[in-house]
């Protein structure tokens, strides 16, 4: 399976170097000068066992005589559409120039796949400007020399998986998966969300057989209608509905998967066993939101928790919904009960919403689809660099890092690096002796601060080189 990889980025961060490099062939002409004329360059690359499409955006520069930032903007956009993955380049000696960052920002609302690499990374001088490139939100950066020929292997390990799940995806159902780091617009002194919203969000009810899945997906549906997936019975893909829900900003497009419900209802014979943790977890991959529903009568069942689990290793946003909640007797001391298990029980969710609903006669409904909304508006969420140190130092001043052997860690500076989920990496000395401890006690203050209740959360402590 062959993928096509753009490299993008402003000029003369090393862009055909890069390509050369990969290609093996001197195809594209590379020069001292930014901006001279060259044409669109696309070769077959060879990386490891590898063999892919390779495109150098350089040659695409003199498309338009628009201003700069315009230029990039048309380049930008249209690798990301001509591509599988786009490979952006900055320049590591430099560090981040605004047009890097609007290179990013294209890169993220635009959608799809992205690698960051900050290229002259040989030797020290680049070190500043490593740890810059992490404040692009595109991720950890790869560390590299296209000159040099250093970082490749990195660059190879983070195609790998990407490959293989391009081979996959054509076996499989390929434009249902969501993206990750996409859709997001950054701000200097607001914290962002609410991404413009190019595809549905995307939505998956998971549970075990007989919580009311479906009646829950045809509840939200709206009408008595009948869920015929295409070919269903024939394949064990997800089916999926699309439908309009009403937010606060005009009509939110929402897509569903359940793969079990949807399949009974459509009348497919399959073994109620069948539709468990497989179609759980096949179902999560394919989600933005994970709707996990309980049985109001059996909660917390470790099915349930196990499902809950995946969707936070998997990165996806979650949502904890107990359904059959009509048939409850006492509904207050049970909601306190439910509240404190979930707590105990999902720790690593902490403060993920919880709602009850009866799928059956539609109370709590409206609930659960703000809880979807606002639980995807977090998963988004970006939170400036300026006002995350502000808040490091704090939390460093009334807890510092306890010192191993008298040593003591010095947390320096602290960036966003990706949303879908939200990850930050600190930069700081001696990494590797941060206690977990101390770790989960950033974590646990980033979501209060920051509000991000019920979202994965990940954090990487960095050294400097
Ligand atoms: P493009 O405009 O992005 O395609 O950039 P080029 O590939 O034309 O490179 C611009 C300049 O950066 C050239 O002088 C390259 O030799 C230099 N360059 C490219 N990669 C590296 C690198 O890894 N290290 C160093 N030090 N210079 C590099
Ligand atoms: P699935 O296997 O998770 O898709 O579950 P179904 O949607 O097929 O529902 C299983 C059973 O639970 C059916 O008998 C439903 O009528 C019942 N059920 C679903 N939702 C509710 C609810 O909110 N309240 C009550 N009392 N029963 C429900």
């Amino acid at each position: 399976m062959t993928f096509t990889l753009a490299i993008v980025g402003r000029p003369n961060v090393g862009k055909s170097t890069l390509f050369n490099r990969l290609v093996g062939k001197r195809l594209a002409l590379v020069d001292d000068q930014p901006g001279v004329t060259r044409d669109l360059r696309e070769g077959v690359a060879r990386l490891g066992d590898l063999r892919f499409t390779v495109i150098d955006t350089a040659g695409l520069e003199e498309a338009t005589d628009d201003s700069l930032p315009g230029r990039m903007r048309k380049l930008t956009e249209r690798a990301v559409d001509m591509a599988d993955v786009c490979l952006m380049l900055m320049d590591a000696r430099v560090g981040v120039t605004p047009v890097d960052e609007a290179v990013a920002e294209i890169l993220r609302r635009r959608g799809g796949r992205v690698i960051l690499a900050a290229n002259k990374a040989e030797g020290r001088a680049a070190d500043g400007g490593l740890i810059e490139a992490y404040s692009l939100g595109l991720g950890e950066p790869i560390r590299l020399s296209a000159e040099h020929g250093e970082g490749l292997n990195d660059l190879l390990s983070q195609l790998m998986p990407l490959s293989d799940a391009l081979g996959e995806r054509a076996a499989e159902i390929a434009e249902e998966a969501p993206e990750t780091d996409r859709d997001v617009t950054d701000d200097d002194d607001a914290v962002s969300h609410a991404p413009t919203r190019a595809r549905p969000l995307q939505v998956a009810v998971v549970g075990r057989p007989n919580a009311g899945k479906s009646t829950l997906v045809n509840a939200l549906l709206g009408e008595d209608r009948l869920l015929v997936g295409p070919e269903a019975g024939i394949t064990r893909d997800a089916i999926s509905v699309t439908m309009d829900w009403p937010g606060p900003d005009g009509a939110v497009p929402v897509r569903m998967f359940d793969t079990a419900g949807m399949r009974k209802k459509a009348k497919v014979q399959e073994k109620l066993e069948r539709l468990s943790v497989a179609d759980g977890l096949r179902a999560v991959k394919f989600a933005e939101v994970v709707v996990v529903l309980l049985d109001a009568a059996i909660p917390f069942e470790s099915q349930d928790l196990r499902i809950a689990d995946l969707a936070e290793r998997e990165g996806r946003a979650v949502v904890i919904a107990v359904n059959k909640w009509d048939a409850e007797p006492d509904r207050a001391a049970k909601l306190a009960l439910l509240r404190e298990e979930c707590e105990r029980l999902l720790p690593q969710l902490r403060g993920v919403p919880l709602v009850t609903v009866s799928a059956l006669t539609g109370r709590g409904l409206d609930r659960l689809q703000s809880a979807i909304v606002g639980a995807h508006e977090v998963w988004n969420r970006r939170v400036p660099t300026a006002r995350l140190n502000q808040w490091l130092s704090g939390m460093v001043e009334a807890h510092p890092p306890p010192a191993p052997g008298g040593r003591r860690i010095k947390l320096r500076y602290m960036t966003q690096a990706k949303t879908r989920p939200p990850g930050f990496v600190v930069m700081c000395s001696h990494p590797e002796k941060v206690a977990e401890s101390y770790s989960r006690y950033l974590i646990n203050g980033l979501r209060a601060t920051f509000d991000m209740p019920g979202t994965p959360i990940r954090l990487w402590m960095r050294s400097q080189s």
